[in-house]
């Protein structure tokens, strides 16, 4: 920045951000630099960096004044860093108040007059007291307060430092559970100043402190996020040396590390060789090794010594297996072990578990007889995803819960028979499209009716707390839980199982009120149809281009080998849980050896599915005369007018920015295409994977399923962009691609600018969708197979992606009457786009 080098600058901002950072801090506190002037310049770059401005911005300087020109030209919610008590408290809540103003979140240190905290006691206390002060005085957001309780350099020589990580640690721990929603922060590499030269250690010391940090509550931390050791990857004396330090075991930790750390300087830690010398131990330990590393190529003969060691198969499932299946359960929970590892593992037992299953039948005896509990999972109604369904029943299977999956698209009186039939003691409902949402409403209802007292989880794509909260939980009294993610799913099954439950339960009944509190808050201003129209998108007609081809076109059996290449790889690992940016997640210091793993194994299938053609992909499109009046779009077919009709944002933009409605990227002679793509039988290889008890490469084939249908519409958009319809010829990378920085958009019902899910069905209908290529649509309007994307074309340069949020009841009557259908009908299939 001294060098006015801004752009080597964002250089570095935009590395980090690949590499996995979550928020950017800046600072420009150095003396030589007007610091105000270069802040605002180098935001201001920032802002127009999309690959940098995506995550949140943290405005650091010890100087308002600078923080302040830092926030008036952030967009979305920036980070403040920070403000204390240190001047005294009428200053702190001079600036917080400001902050508020300026919608920020705060990082708050534990300073105050009499100085920076270091004891446990001295950070507890003067959080507490800022805490009460932001909430009660200042109405401050507890969720937007990020508390940094001072990390500070342990293994110093000085025995007063000794305690510093555990008093963080410690101090941590009580907030946490006293200060609700407040977050936990701190600068780590702090903690390894003493070791400075010395990488290898204080990337040793950085993991080992934030292991047990995070443990206690830490929800983030400044650290060079590429420069981060594997806890488990650490050589195993210095992680004992390095954990004794941090925690201060005894007074000669530091003097042990520092004889030890020299070892240590390059690179000393040693690789984990590939070997077969796990073969060599007793039988147990093989088969925990197995459980562990996911490994079947043993597992039957492995599995019958061991039955013949033991004499019994309970013995073998409750014994080695289930002791196996406990530290990989307790490894997933630590964060130590991620999904696909977790999938794989349980492959291993449930080999294990059906190699055994004649002995168990001679025995009469049933391998579930010392299950947590039984669960039932289904997707619900008209919906037609299950990724994310069938790894939380696998994690949970993992975990002695015995698992009754009820597939996909199934009704509400099926899922509460079978309840009842089998006595199960949760129901679990998973949904991806937001009609599910009032399904699950309906459901809840149901089981109340029907004088239900086991809990319902509510998990899926479409699903939220928000919902949760509003919709579904004051339908049913005997406990409704919104479940974020896999990971979570066993420890909510086990609060829920246990005989803390109640307790649980009524947590969870407070976190909801919150939560419907905040959104009754949240009064979204709107403006009537008139003003939002007269506010409408002003787009330039001028270049209109005719497409080359106007009308339908099928394509039969796509060469999947040409989709492949324009495959998005980022949301594959998501689907994994996996958090990172396709390619630099496989070299993540977290979850880069998951993800090289699964990535393996996800391009060995892919070969086999390309050689093979196991997977067929078929796709249609259509380009047609259009033209636009207000919210809807006239398209012209073999002579028939077909109107689709779409929604106009109708909050106050306050004349900032217009009221887009799709609408008006049509002009009055003017095009528009539709498409629908499916890949097609990936259910059938699941089933087949699934019989031979084999979850993973199920799961598998249905995430590379999914990514063909997402690609496949890719290459279809690039298709019509420089050939079918042949309005933009420019050359774009993969990454472009990823990005789609091209020229015209491809929304999809059901999506945020078209939010309503029914108008599928003209797309259906025009293209004749099942007739051409056999995809259907279920009653919830889920396509079927479930890998498919549909949607509409729009070419004019000026078309962008947009939420349309909110709208008032003018609309709603409107657009039931351009539908032709009652306010009612119409308030049904809008309200399921909740928020
Ligand atoms: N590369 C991603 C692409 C899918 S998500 C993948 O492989 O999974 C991006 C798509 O979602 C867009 O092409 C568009 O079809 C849809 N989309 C995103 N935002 C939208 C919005 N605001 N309104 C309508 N559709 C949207």
């Amino acid at each position: 920045i001294l060098n006015e080098e801004f752009e080597k600058a964002l250089d570095v901002c935009r590395e980090q951000v690949e590499g996995g950072a979550q928020i950017v801090d800046v600072n420009m506190d150095e003396a030589m630099l007007d610091g105000k002037a270069s802040m605002i310049q180098f935001l201001n770059l920032i802002a127009s960096e999309p690959d940098i401005s995506k995550v949140p911005l943290m405005i650091d300087s010890s100087k308002w004044e600078i923080i302040e020109a830092g926030l008036k030209c952030t967009q979305g919610k920036a980070v403040v860093n920070s403000i204390s008590m240190k001047e005294g408290e009428d200053n702190f809540i001079k600036y917080a108040n400001l902050c508020k103003d300026y919608g920020a979140a705060i990082i708050v240190m534990a300073f105050d007059e009499k100085g920076q905290a270091d004891t446990k006691e001295r950070k507890i206390e003067i959080c507490t007291n800022a805490y009460n002060i932001l909430v009660d005085e200042v109405g401050f957001n507890p969720e937007d307060i990020i508390f940094d309780p001072n990390i500070f350099a342990v293994a110093t020589g000085i025995e007063e430092h000794n305690n510093y990580g555990v008093d963080f640690i410690e101090a941590t721990r009580e907030i946490t559970k006293t200060l609700p929603f407040a977050k936990i922060s701190g600068g780590v590499s702090n903690v390894s100043f003493s070791f400075r030269g010395n990488n290898p250690v204080r990337e040793a010391i950085h993991s080992v402190f934030l292991y047990h940090a995070i443990k206690a509550g830490m929800t983030m931390g400044i650290v060079n996020a590429s420069q981060l050791q594997v806890y488990d990857d650490i050589d195993i004396e210095l992680k004992k040396a390095v954990s004794d330090v941090v925690l201060n075991s005894d007074d000669g930790a530091g003097e042990r590390l520092v004889d030890i750390a020299p070892k240590y300087v390059g690179d000393g830690l040693v690789e984990n060789k590939k070997d077969m010398s796990w073969r060599e131990n007793n039988v147990e330990k093989r088969l925990e090794y197995a459980l562990l590393k996911g490994i079947t190529e043993f597992i039957d003969e492995d599995t019958e010594e061991t039955y013949q060691k033991l004499g019994r198969p309970i013995n073998v499932i409750e014994g080695p297996l289930m002791a196996g299946m406990s530290i990989v359960g307790d490894l997933f929970g630590d964060g130590k072990m991620f999904l696909p590892q977790v999938v794989k593992s349980a492959r291993v037992m449930k080999k294990s578990v059906a190699y055994l299953e004649p002995y168990l039948l001679a025995e009469k005896q049933d391998s579930n007889s010392s299950s947590q509990g039984k669960i039932l999972m289904a997707t619900v109604k008209g919906d037609v995803h299950d990724i994310g369904k069938n790894i939380v029943g696998v994690v949970l299977q993992c975990n002695n819960y015995e698992v009754i999956d009820l597939g996909v698209m199934v009704a509400t009186e099926e899922i509460l028979r079978v309840a009842k039939e089998k006595d199960v003691d949760i129901i679990g409902l998973s949904g991806l499209i937001t009609p599910s949402l009032d399904e699950m409403v309906g459901v809840a209802e149901m089981m109340k009716d029907k004088g239900f007292k086991i809990p319902l989880l509510i998990g899926g794509a479409t699903t939220s707390i928000a919902h949760t909260a509003v919709k579904i939980a004051p339908k049913y009294d005997n406990g409704v839980v919104y479940v974020p993610d896999a990971s979570k799913a066993v420890g909510v099954a086990s609060d829920l199982l246990n005989d803390k439950k109640a307790v649980f339960l009524a947590g969870k009944l407070e976190e909801y009120e919150i939560v419907r509190k905040r959104i009754s808050k949240k009064n979204l201003r709107l403006v009537s149809m008139d003003s939002a129209r007269e506010n409408k998108a002003k787009v330039n007609f001028d270049n209109i281009v005719k497409p080359k081809k106007l009308g339908v076109q099928v394509f039969d059996n796509y060469d999947l080998g040409e989709i492949k290449k324009f495959i998005d790889w980022t949301p594959f690992f998501q689907s994994w849980e996996l958090a990172g940016k396709f390619p630099a997640i496989l070299t993540d210091s977290v979850v880069g050896e998951s993800a090289t793993q699964l990535f393996d194994d996800a391009k060995k299938m892919l070969k086999i599915i390309i050689k093979d053609k196991t997977l067929v992909a078929k796709s249609i499109i259509g380009l047609f005369t259009a033209s636009s009046h207000n919210e809807d779009i006239d398209i012209t077919h073999n002579n028939e007018k077909i109107t689709f009709n779409f929604l106009r944002q109708q909050i106050d933009k306050k004349g900032h920015t217009p009221n887009f409605c799709l609408s008006d990227f049509v002009g009055k002679d003017d095009y528009m295409g539709l498409f629908a793509v499916s890949i097609f039988g990936a259910d059938e290889i699941a089933k087949k994977y699934e019989k031979d008890l084999d979850d993973y490469n199920a799961i598998l084939v249905k995430a590379l399923a999914d990514r063909f249908a997402e690609g496949f519409a890719e290459l279809m958009h690039h298709k019509i962009r420089t050939d079918i319809w042949g309005y933009d010829y420019k050359k774009y990378t993969d990454e472009d691609l990823v990005d789609e920085k091209y020229t015209g958009i491809r929304p999809a019902p059901g999506y945020p600018a078209c939010p309503e899910h029914s108008e599928k069905i003209k797309i259906w209908d025009i293209l004749e969708v099942e007739k051409n290529i056999g995809s259907k649509l279920t009653s919830g309007f889920a396509m079927m197979p479930a890998s498919s994307v549909s949607g509409y074309y729009f070419a004019n340069p000026d078309s962008k992606y947009f939420g349309v949020a909110k709208v008032n009841k003018e609309q709603l009557d409107d657009y039931a009457k351009r539908k032709d259908i009652d306010s009612g009908a119409a308030e049904k299939l809008l309200r399921q786009n909740f928020g």
